[in-house]
């Protein structure tokens, strides 16, 4: 009986091991399974997003083509009846519908590009008050005629550190969104002010808030937590992206400040930008360059563009500004151009180009065979924006406008 005994305390023994075994190995196939589904989850969950990302841009696509063929439509036209009038006041006033048309499609393109976050950010120390007054014609030009605009900023205005041309883009949603909620006119009012110490759930410290009120329709409660939500509009197709506010929300945050709505039906809307203090010191106003300054001497730039219609309207742009010009279509053909002819002030050169090198790559190349030859380089895209800055080259972000280019081709030549 004893032995009976060990032998069932033994057997029971094995028992325990082989279940703990199995229970061992259960385990180590459920861990298993549970990382494969995480897995496969995450793998649905981008899809998922990625789908709706397509979609939304499927759906923007329809009122985009919209909104393009009408400004095309309106610039190509006016080009038209342009060479077929002399009499100058319709003359401006054709040139004028040409230049909103323009300035439209660029702040759709802008839009669409902080959208899919291609944009770079260039933030710099601004003087709000300059940058708002410098903004007075574009506003004025996309109110309407039964709409007033006051500005009011306090004294002794923070510095803030932003990107001006995101600024302005954002400013121009808002104050147009100011203007459909008004359809029988009204008020747009602007100011500014410091805020010390604000704090939120995810902010504090101090901030300079930026308001735009107006006295429009105001946004309904169901609507209020959906206005920052891409491509959220009540606008019929073609007159809404939904895009315009989701441009706001994303430039204030990525400033490390934050937006605020408040909203009464029937009385009007107020968005209020907060944007933190910078604790450094604006620059001092450059002198508005109201005409382009034509650069003294003629110098010139050897002009690196692949696209053919970009290269023929900056050689123009050059020209126009006192420079004379050769162009290459690659880097290739750039590095050939200064052995053949010599003589260059400047290398202007796109970042994004086909061929063995890139723009980057052509400045270093530069670099080597010809030190003191300075290169100032372009692009629209983030990454590539992003790599130049890194590497301390020059750099001039598109699209750019004829003033800018002047300042930075001189700006590169004196840092020479
Ligand atoms: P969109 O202007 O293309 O519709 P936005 O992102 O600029 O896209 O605005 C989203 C929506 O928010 C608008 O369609 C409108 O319904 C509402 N909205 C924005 N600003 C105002 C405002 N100032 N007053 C009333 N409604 C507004
Ligand atoms: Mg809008």
């Amino acid at each position: 009986a004893r032995y009976a005994g060990v032998a069932a305390l033994v057997v029971m023994a094995a028992l325990v091991v082989i279940m703990f075994g199995a229970a061992n190995a259960s385990l180590a196939e459920a861990h298993r399974a549970l990382k494969v589904e995480m897995a496969e989850r995450e793998r649905a969950e981008a899809a998922l997003l990625q789908s709706q990302k397509m979609e939304a841009m499927g759906q923007l696509t329809g009122g985009v083509a919209h909104d393009f063929n009408n400004l095309l439509m309106v610039a190509s036209s006016g080009m038209d009846l342009l060479e077929r009038t002399e009499d100058p006041v319709r003359r401006e006033r054709l040139k004028d519908g040409i230049r909103q048309a323009i300035e439209r499609g660029a702040s759709l393109t802008q839009q669409l590009l902080a959208f899919s976050r291609r944009s770079p950010l260039q933030p710099e120390v601004i003087d709000l008050p300059a940058q708002i007054e410098g903004m007075g014609v574009l506003l004025d030009r996309s109110l309407r005629e039964d709409i007033s605009a006051e500005v009011r900023m306090a004294p002794g205005l923070w510095p803030i550190e932003v990107d001006p041309a995101q600024l302005e883009v954002a400013m121009l949603n808002i104050a147009l969104n100011a203007r459909d909620a008004m359809p029988n006119g009204g008020k747009i009012v602007i100011t500014a002010e410091n805020v010390s110490d604000y704090r939120d759930a995810r902010l504090a410290g101090d901030f300079v808030r930026l308001s735009i009120h107006d006295t429009g329709v105001g946004v309904p409660k169901e609507n209020l937590a959906r206005l920052f939500e891409p491509f959220f509009t009540t606008k019929g197709v073609g007159q809404g992206t939904g895009l315009g506010l989701s441009q706001v929300y994303g430039f204030t945050r990525a400033s490390g400040g934050t937006v605020s709505i408040e909203s009464e039906v029937g009385q009007g809307t107020t968005i209020s930008l907060y944007i933190p203090r910078s604790r450094k010191i604006a620059p001092a106003a450059p002198p508005p360059s109201k005409a382009p300054v034509a650069a003294s001497g003629r110098r010139k730039v050897l002009l690196v563009e692949d696209d053919n219609s970009v290269a023929t309207l900056v050689g123009e742009m050059l020209h126009e500004l006192g420079y004379g010009s050769t162009r290459a279509d690659c880097a290739q053909a750039a590095l050939e151009a200064l052995d053949r002819e010599g003589g260059f002030d400047l290398v202007f050169s796109d970042m994004v180009m086909p061929g063995e090198m890139n723009g980057i790559e052509l400045a270093r190349e530069i670099g080597r065979r010809r030190p003191g030859l300075p290169v100032l380089l372009t692009t629209g895209f983030s990454e590539a924006a992003a790599a130049a800055t890194a590497d301390g080259l020059r750099l001039l972000v598109k699209p750019y406008r004829i003033d800018r280019l002047a300042a930075e081709l001189e700006a590169t030549l004196a840092a020479r």
